[in-house]
Formats: C-alpha cells, sequence, structure tokens
C-alpha cells in the first residue's frame, strides 16, 4: 500500500503521454491504451489510475511508486489540478 501522501489520485495527460517522443514512456502508454480499452473510455483526454497498477508499472521500472511518480512528473505527463487543466483547455 501507498503511503498516505500518496493517496492523491494520479491522473494521466493522456495528449501528452501519447505524442511524448520519449521510449522510456512506452509501458505507460501501453497500460494508458490497455486501461481505456477495458473501460471503453476512448474520449477523455485525462485517465486516472489505480494505485495498484501504479505499484505494478513501478517494478517494470525498477523503481517505487513514488519513484515513478517523480519519472512522470519531470515527463509531464500528470494532471495534479483538474480544475487549472480544464479551465486551460488544454493549452
Ligand atoms: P471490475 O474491476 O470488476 O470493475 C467493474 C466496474 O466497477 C468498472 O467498470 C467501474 O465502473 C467500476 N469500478 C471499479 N473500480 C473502480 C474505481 O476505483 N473507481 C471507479 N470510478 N469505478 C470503479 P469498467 O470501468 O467498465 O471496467 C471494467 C473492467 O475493466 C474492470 O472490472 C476491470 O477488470 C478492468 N479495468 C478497468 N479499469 C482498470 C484499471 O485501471 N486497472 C485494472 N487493473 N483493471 C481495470
Ligand atoms: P474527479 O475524479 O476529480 O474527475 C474530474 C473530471 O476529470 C471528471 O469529470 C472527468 O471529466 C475527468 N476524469 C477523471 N478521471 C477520468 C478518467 O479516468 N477518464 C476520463 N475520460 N475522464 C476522467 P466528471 O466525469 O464530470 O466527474 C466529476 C466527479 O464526479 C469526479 O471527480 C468524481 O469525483 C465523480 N465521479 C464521476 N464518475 C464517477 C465514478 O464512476 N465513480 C466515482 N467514484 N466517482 C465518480
Ligand atoms: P475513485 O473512483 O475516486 O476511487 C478512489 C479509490 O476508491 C480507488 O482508488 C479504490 O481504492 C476505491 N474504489 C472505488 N471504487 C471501487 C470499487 O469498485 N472496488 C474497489 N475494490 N475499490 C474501489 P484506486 O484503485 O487507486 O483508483 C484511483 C482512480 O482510478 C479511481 O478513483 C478512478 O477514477 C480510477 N479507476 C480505477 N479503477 C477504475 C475502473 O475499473 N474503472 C474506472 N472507470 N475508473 C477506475
Amino acid at each position: 500500500p501507498l503511503p498516505v501522501e500518496q493517496a492523491e489520485k494520479i491522473v494521466l495527460n493522456l495528449e501528452a503521454l501519447y505524442d511524448h517522443p520519449d521510449p522510456e514512456l512506452e509501458h505507460v502508454a501501453k497500460l494508458a491504451r490497455s486501461i481505456q480499452q477495458r473501460r471503453g473510455d476512448y474520449n477523455g483526454r485525462i485517465l486516472s489510475i489505480r494505485a495498484d497498477d501504479l505499484y505494478t508499472l513501478a517494478v517494470v521500472y525498477s523503481t517505487t511508486p513514488s519513484g515513478l511518480i517523480e519519472k512522470l512528473e519531470d515527463f509531464g505527463v500528470l494532471v495534479h489540478d483538474l480544475q487549472a487543466f480544464f479551465a486551460s483547455d488544454g493549452e
């Protein structure tokens, strides 16, 4: 289980993720596509993912969940403030 300070929902910016050229993000993009498919959630610009899936993905990257969050942060593919995100209309 994740420590309390990481209990914030993990929300991916799908456009940023799918357009990012870095091949290191390939596994994250693959997971996001698979989750979209399973949920039938194709039209969203963002995707909330399960803490459990983040944990598994961290194993793939040989890091911890918080290490992976930092990595995603550096790549700029996380959304923190949904209100601000939708207010800026994706710019
Ligand atoms: P499931 O795990 O049996 O979940 C059935 C339905 O319960 C989901 O249908 C969704 O409407 C709801 N649900 C379950 N957990 C949550 C949650 O934490 N938050 C919300 N908002 N709703 C939840 P849905 O979305 O059509 O997904 C169908 C199946 O696809 C799920 O069945 C699960 O097996 C898989 N799936 C969907 N998203 C994920 C995911 O992010 N990770 C994993 N591992 N499986 C997923
Ligand atoms: P929230 O979870 O903070 O999500 C805010 C908005 O971000 C959502 O507005 C939706 O437009 C977008 N969003 C978040 N996660 C996803 C995602 O995985 N896929 C897509 N396509 N969009 C996403 P929305 O739909 O009007 O929902 C407003 C609030 O209502 C949500 O806030 C959440 O608190 C609640 N909510 C909506 N649907 C569910 C649900 O199925 N289960 C639960 N537990 N809460 C829900
Ligand atoms: P959320 O819908 O706001 O749910 C927050 C947390 O409540 C989830 O964190 C999970 O611990 C618990 N939860 C909510 N619904 C269910 C459920 O049906 N079954 C179980 N066992 N637990 C539930 P978690 O798993 O880290 O998920 C984070 C967010 O990812 C969810 O926020 C939701 O936006 C999205 N999500 C996760 N799984 C699914 C899914 O199967 N379908 C959809 N549509 N969204 C999902």
